[in-house]
């Protein structure tokens, strides 16, 4: 049931509106690690690690830059982008300043810096594409290799140069791993989007297979009756009606007889064309199994169905048929009932059927409603009542 009444746009609405918030609580998440990190660098300060000075201007660095995105994101602005709305470029790359900044002021306990460096390029791997997460690494690689250059040389006491050098060869192959692995990643990814967009379409295929009707493009009966229990069940208030009418085509098999299987079926094209284009919208229109149709007609009393077939009726007898067989005429009875609820579908289609055959019986090409109407309550063109 569901599978064939899901609403696609309330869905992408709502699968948007989750992202957001996903982004939304991840650039909170990197305000939160901000904030530790500044704890932890008053914390070397009062070990004398690192100067107080230094210390503060990093942390109003750091703290503006993750309000700054979480800002960003909250207000919506983010999604003015046409590409990484998740801000993950500028939000790793602020990081990696900062981190190349805490290099240069925290002196002898700066190698733990280079591990975090290593989980900021990590996230970047998970969060951005192949280009992007290599570009970022070779940005973080550059910035690292600057500071350790510039400390090495101006301030040699704390920044031995000879450990710079192995720091500066050791980030260098690591980073360059983390390249290499973010490549595989990425062909992985692009593997399973693949998968996925191919999936998608397989499934959008089964779902066309699964209620159209080949030959018409109209809905097939189980979907039908999946929008009419759809339609029941969203029904407003009790007493909105929902009329159903049960439209056979007369003498078919004659004309399959007459004129061949495949003048049959362009036919019952040409039908199912007719009666789309006289439908209110709102309405549909499905063919319910050989030359039968299904006529849903939400908020219709039987007098509105009436008129609808009526127009039906009057537009196939203005319809040319001599191009699918000379001297061809198509008529049909139908048969209109109300459904009051969903447990009254199925007698409610049985008693459309019931009307449908009473039409046949008066002669057809005429349409009736419940036996219990008066003669107004019956097909309004022909004016035949059961
Ligand atoms: P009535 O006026 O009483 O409805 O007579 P009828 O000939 O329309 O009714 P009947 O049920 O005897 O025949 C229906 C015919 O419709 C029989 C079947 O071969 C034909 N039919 C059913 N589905 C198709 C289809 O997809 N294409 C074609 N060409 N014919 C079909
Ligand atoms: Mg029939
Ligand atoms: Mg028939």
């Amino acid at each position: 049931m569901g599978l064939f009444t899901i609403d696609r746009a309330r869905l992408r609405h709502a699968d948007a509106d989750a992202r957001q918030q996903l982004r939304a609580s991840q650039a909170l998440l990197g305000l939160a690690v901000y904030g530790v990190f500044a704890i932890v660098q008053h914390v070397e300060v009062m070990l004398g690690l690192i100067e107080p000075a230094d210390s503060w201007a990093l942390t109003a660095y750091s703290m503006t830059g993750g309000l700054f995105f979480y800002a960003v994101i909250r207000s919506g602005l983010n999604l003015r982008l046409r590409s990484d709305r998740a801000l993950a470029m500028p939000q790793t790359l602020w990081a990696m300043g900062s981190l190349a900044w805490s290099y240069a002021i925290t002196g002898p306990a700066r190698g733990a810096v280079l591990l975090i460096t290593m989980l900021v390029i990590l996230f970047g791997m998970f969060s951005l594409p192949p280009a992007r997460s290599r570009a970022l690494t070779a940005a973080g690689f550059t910035m690292l290799a600057a500071v350790m250059v510039w400390k090495a040389a101006s301030d040699p006491a704390r920044y031995d140069p000879r450990v710079e050098a192995l720091h500066l060869v050791f980030a260098g192959i690591v980073m360059a791993a983390c390249a290499m692995l973010s490549m595989r990643f990425g062909r992985m990814r692009a593997r399973l989007e693949q998968q996925r967009a191919e999936l998608a379409g397989a499934l959008d295929r089964i779902r066309a297979l699964a209620t159209r009707d080949e030959l018409t493009g109209l809905l097939n009966r189980r979907a039908v009756m999946d929008h009419l229990l759809v339609a029941l069940r969203e029904r407003h208030s009790v007493q909105s009606r929902l009329a159903v009418a049960l439209v056979d085509l007369d003498h078919f098999k004659r004309i399959n007889d007459r004129h061949g299987h495949a003048a049959g079926d362009a036919v019952l094209r040409r039908f199912a064309e007719a009666a789309g284009a006289e439908v209110r919208t709102g309405d549909v229109v499905a063919r319910w199994g050989g030359e039968e149709f299904l006529v849903m007609m939400p908020g219709a009393s039987v007098e509105q169905a009436l008129a609808v077939l009526a127009r039906v009726r009057a537009r196939l007898a203005a319809t040319a048929w001599d191009d699918i067989a000379g001297g061809l005429a198509v008529t049909f009875s139908a048969g209109v009932a109300l459904c009051e609820s969903e447990l009254d579908l199925e007698p409610a289609i049985e008693r459309a059927d019931a009307a449908m055959y009473r039409a046949k019986e008066a002669g057809r090409d005429r349409a009736f409603g419940p036996r219990a109407l008066r003669p107004a309550e019956c097909d309004t063109l022909t004016g035949l009542t059961a």
